[in-house]
């Protein structure tokens, strides 16, 4: 099945390079079935800095900028953070998705809602084992949103962030930013149901004692509650931009925190 659709693999081949340039390897970090073709997860890691940075993205398959914008992240703007940091980058999360564009992954779920939990899935325990020794500054988790009434982008802030004035500066900055860019913010108090301060969803001061963020099984959140992450930032452009516009803003987005790293 995943033969006829070459999208997954098709950017593994370009980051391959890619990675080898870094002077680094991506390698598998696990596989899983899905029908009768066996579906390699890939990882790699980069620099040799002080600061430990994660970033993950295709955990949606249909949200398609975030890997498309990490890989133009990772061809163009790496190497100049090297120094700084040591990334962990996980590039695509659900393979199957990605494949076919589609929200879902193995077992027909949202795989961002099973992490952490027992009845979870290959790709989410490939992810979790690959990541369990790790201690990360900070963790840049690349969403999008589907965002059929046209509202705007916005961004969740979990972990040591979700409290502190600092990062909330500097997510308003980023936020007038794409204000700027002519695209919309979504500044409603509430977003998908969470309350939101224009535009910024903070996952709760101490996320330890937020009992919705283990409910929840995203990929942020757990990796936040098992002390692997201690702050966790998520973009969500909205789908209703061009792809164009949503890669610019996805890849400045990851500059952005490279170049103003707080804490
Ligand atoms: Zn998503």
């Amino acid at each position: 099945m995943l033969n006829t659709l070459p999208g997954y693999f098709a950017l593994i081949k370009t980051l391959q390079p890619v990675f080898e340039d870094l002077k680094s390897t991506l390698t598998q970090i696990g596989s899983f079935y899905s029908d009768t073709t066996k579906v390699p997860l890939y990882a790699a890691k980069a620099g040799n800095g002080p600061r430990q940075i994660l970033i993950t993205a295709g955990t949606h398959g249909e949200e398609q900028a975030a890997p498309l914008a990490l890989a133009e992240f990772l061809k163009h703007d790496l190497k100049h953070y090297l120094k700084e940091y040591t990334f962990t980058i996980i590039p695509i999360i659900n393979p199957t998705g990605f494949e076919k564009k589609t929200r879902r992954g193995s077992g027909n779920k949202d795989l961002n809602r099973y992490f952490g939990k027992v009845d979870c899935f290959p790709e989410n325990e490939i992810v979790l084992r690959y990541l369990k020794n790790c201690l990360f500054n900070h963790h840049l988790d690349m969403h999008e949103d589907i965002d059929q009434q046209n509202l705007g982008a916005y961004i969740y802030e979990t972990g040591d962030g979700s409290a502190d004035p600092q990062i909330f500066e500097l997510c308003y900055k980023f936020l007038d930013w794409i204000s700027l860019q002519g695209i919309k913010v979504n500044k409603n108090p509430k977003i998908c149901g969470m309350r939101s301060k224009a535009g910024i969803i903070p996952r709760s001061p101490g996320a330890k004692t937020d009992p919705q963020i283990g409910k929840l099984g995203s990929l942020g959140g757990c990796l936040v509650l098992k002390g692997i992450s201690k702050r966790v930032t998520t973009l969500e452009t909205s789908m209703n931009c061009s792809l164009e516009s949503r890669l610019h803003i996805q890849r400045r987005h990851l500059n952005f925190w490279l170049q103003t790293e707080v804490g």
